[in-house]
């Protein structure tokens, strides 16, 4: 049994919140800049351009990247010989609260879908929890902006829509959404399991390093595919067209009823904001 102090969880969320909003990971960047190269249109290579210089000033610390600093998100996973006293819910909503106030980030959570009062430290964080074997604390931490969550989408499909029935969902998603998540995007997609399953897996799936590919040659091919194909729509760099409307495309999945076949899309903006802490 190892014991950690809450205390500990409470700083690195505040600190980690702090920071991932103001650097993007440096993988992003570079895939920005690879983009850029890439990129035969004009405007399109000058919005990248302003996402570049965005990303560098937002480093330097004299602001957020982006106006909306997001909801915050922690998969949590609980070692099952990890012992601490206390509550970690508080302890990571008391992070998230101390790094949108000390941080001045934007507050960005309301308390109620109808009463929409701002809780003023943009908490509650979305905690979800998974026990697993081992000591050791992994919160795997984004904060998610609204403009690409809204865009987001499940759909039960038929088993006969099969991988071309999937592909297509994906494909009129982005294409639907345009200019609207902010692109370039990284799609993440769930595939399996039933309503609430896929989606969870969508959104871990946007999570996942961006040059990490699937171990399963299908779903990799489907990643690749759709890469390929998202950028072949047209919608480009903020909306105003060009070839890079995604960096990357992550599927995960999941068993699931022989009767169905359920599809999360869960977008990402380019202000991809996320880590992992492990304690
Ligand atoms: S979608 Fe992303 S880049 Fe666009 S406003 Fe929201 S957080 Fe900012």
């Amino acid at each position: 049994m190892r014991e950690i102090d809450l205390s500990e969880v409470t700083e690195k969320i505040k600190e980690t919140l702090i920071r991932i909003n103001h650097e993007l990971d440096d993988s992003l960047v570079t895939a920005f800049n690879r983009a850029k190269d890439k990129e035969k249109d004009d405007l399109s290579r000058s919005i990248l351009d302003d996402i570049i210089q965005n990303q560098d000033i937002a480093r330097k610390g004299s602001a957020p990247l982006c106006q909306d600093t997001g909801m915050v998100v922690v998969f949590a996973e609980i070692g099952s010989d990890l012992f601490y006293e206390g509550n970690l819910d508080e302890a990571i909503n008391k992070g998230v609260s101390e790094a949108y106030t000390d941080g001045y980030l934007r507050k960005s959570v309301v308390n109620d879908p109808f009463d929409r009062i701002n809780t003023k430290d943009n908490t509650p964080a979305i905690i979800h929890h998974k026990i697993v074997d081992g000591s050791q604390l992994k919160l795997n931490l984004a904060s998610k902006g609204a403009g690409s969550e809204n865009m987001s989408k499940v759909v039960m499909l038929k088993p006969s829509d099969g991988i071309e029935g999937v592909k297509q969902l994906v494909l009129d998603t982005i294409f639907d959404a345009g200019g609207k998540p902010c692109p370039p995007l990284i799609v993440g997609v769930g595939i399996g399991g039933n309503l609430e399953k896929s989606a969870l897996i969508a959104k871990e799936a946007v999570l996942r390093d961006l040059d990490d590919e699937s171990d399963n040659e299908t779903i990799r091919a489907m990643e690749r595919d759709l890469y390929e194909a998202i950028n072949r729509l047209g919608v480009g760099p903020m909306g105003v067209g060009g070839e890079t409307t995604c960096l990357a495309v992550k599927i995960n999945t999941f068993p699931m009823h022989i009767a169905s076949l359920p599809v999360a899309i869960n977008i990402q903006c380019h202000s991809s904001r996320h880590e992992v802490i492990v304690l």
